[in-house]
């Protein structure tokens, strides 16, 4: 916990606490970090330990996902065409943090351009799950979950634009929270989907997680989907309990496809709840079964136009020749992509292309409005909803990447919060054999407080997130 952190701080030096971090990553085999900010990170670990500060997270080390802008550390999204680039400027996310005291360890790897949901598409290789090494740590945000679940790093910041913080975090035994569209600033952040995705937390518990969405959210102009208003505090009332709590259980989110020991785990969740003082009952999300469709038809057609800008030339090391103009975009962009955003690119070109437009992109807009209104429907009835995080626990290494729509279709129950833009957690709550189940707790828009209360009465009545695995 970074609150017990901080206590640690006490009895041992920062610069001490963070020597340790970094000589156990440099004796890991997770393959989670991809850029270490080593000499950056003991300076002000020493200046630290001689002046303190008041800062949220003083004296706190943590990990950021590759395709977080930070101002002097190499972000490339974890592709071959963005190596080399180093930002000028620092994420919005990345300046709340450094305004708090935070320290950046360095870069966490990731399915290149966020673009998966197992970190096997990174050009670095895979990262390797901290529960067993031969298989997955969920992704696109799986360094940045394999770090913290690996004890590499006390916390750290994933994006999540169909289930990319979520996924990672159930794979991986930790606490991970996408919030609400419009909540966390995404100045900063390489877009892959912009009107899908948020920045998130990444931590061993609930309360660091209320901590970190206390300075990463709140309203930034340079972002024009970022919404106005007031700062929301998460952290007082966050151990209220739950009496009176209405949750819905959305029927189409369990039988076919889940995983039997999922499904036993999240209903051994949903009835720790229900002991804790909240009501349950079942409600209805029609459209469900149309999410996966229009997320990708969507999410794909907002990278086409997006990843156009990389063309070998602007940004990262130059890999240009002297050939014509289209000769070396094509040559630079044919070796700089992975196949996985090659097919990307092509199916979202295809979709947003004139004839095809309106059977595609236009038809998928239309989906997300009756998901975004399912959504709306039943929280008429409940305050909070509760559905497995993943049908499946951790897959193996290998066993996927061959087969994208079996990948896609791992995304089945966390692509919807996307669509809808509402905020949802995932909490450990449970094993399938050794691998770590999560349970997904999901609110209406900017109840993330509600949210994270439900999760934090869950915890404190298990000991899920008390687990380690045993690496390095
Ligand atoms: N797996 C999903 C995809 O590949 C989600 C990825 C993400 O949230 N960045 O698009």
């Amino acid at each position: 916990m970074l609150s017990k952190l901080k206590a640690k701080l006490l009895a041992e030096s920062c610069e001490e606490y963070l020597c340790r971090l970094f000589e156990g990553i440099g004796k890991s085999s997770l393959n989670a970090f991809t850029t270490l900010a080593k000499e950056s990170a003991l300076d002000e670990a020493r200046q630290f330990d001689k002046n303190p500060g008041q800062g949220l997270l003083a004296g706190v080390p943590i990990a950021i996902k590759e395709c977080i802008s930070t101002k002097g550390i190499e972000t490339n999204c974890s592709s071959r065409i963005l190596r080399g680039y180093i930002p000028p400027y620092d994420a919005h996310v990345i300046e709340r943090l450094k305004a708090e005291g935070a320290i950046i360890m360095g870069k966490t790897n990731m399915d290149e351009f966020a673009m998966g949901t197992s970190t096997e598409t990174s050009c670095f290789g895979p990262t390797k799950n901290p529960w067993d090494q031969s298989s997955v740590p969920g992704g696109s945000s799986g360094g940045s979950a394999a770090v913290v679940a690996g004890g590499e790093a006390p916390c750290s910041l994933g994006s999540d634009t169909g289930g990319s913080v979520r996924c990672p975090a159930s794979f991986c035994g930790i606490v991970g929270l996408k919030p609400t569209y419009g909540l966390v600033s995404r100045y900063g952040l390489v877009a892959y989907a912009n009107s899908l995705e948020q920045i998130g937390p990444l931590t061993h518990t609930v309360e660091d997680t209320a901590l970190l969405m206390e300075v990463i959210s709140g309203h930034d102009r340079r972002d024009s989907t970022s919404a106005e208003g007031e700062r929301h505090s998460y952290l007082p009332g966050l151990k209220d309990g739950i009496c009176g709590l209405k949750i819905g259980i959305p029927r189409e989110y369990f039988g076919e496809g889940v995983n039997r020991d999922v499904e036993k785990a999240v209903w051994e969740g949903i009835h720790t709840l229900e002991s804790l003082g909240a009501s349950w009952q079942e409600v209805s999300l029609p459209h469900t079964r149309y999410a996966l469709a229009a997320y990708y038809v969507i999410a794909m057609s907002e990278a086409s136009s997006n990843l156009a800008r990389f063309d070998g030339l602007r940004y990262g090391s130059r890999q240009g020749g002297d050939m014509d103009w289209h000769t070396t975009f094509s040559a630079i962009r044919a070796k700089g992509f992975g196949p996985e955003v090659k097919r990307r690119i092509m199916l979202g070109t295809y979709a947003l292309s004139a004839g095809y437009y309106g059977r595609y992109y236009l038809k998928a807009l239309k989906v997300r409005t009756l998901i975004k209104e399912d959504f709306l429907r039943a929280f008429k009835d409940v305050d909070i909803l509760a559905s497995p995080t993943m049908p499946i626990p951790a897959f193996k290494i290998g066993e996927r990447i061959n087969d994208p729509l079996s990948l896609y279709m791992a995304d089945v129950f966390t692509v919807p919060i996307n669509l809808a833009g509402v905020p949802a957690i995932s909490v450990p709550c449970g094993f399938a054999g050794h691998l770590p189940i999560g349970l997904q707790l999901i609110g209406p828009h900017f109840c993330e407080a509600a949210v994270l209360k439900a999760a934090q009465a869950f915890e404190a009545a298990t000991a899920f997130h008390e687990a380690k695995p045993e690496v390095i």
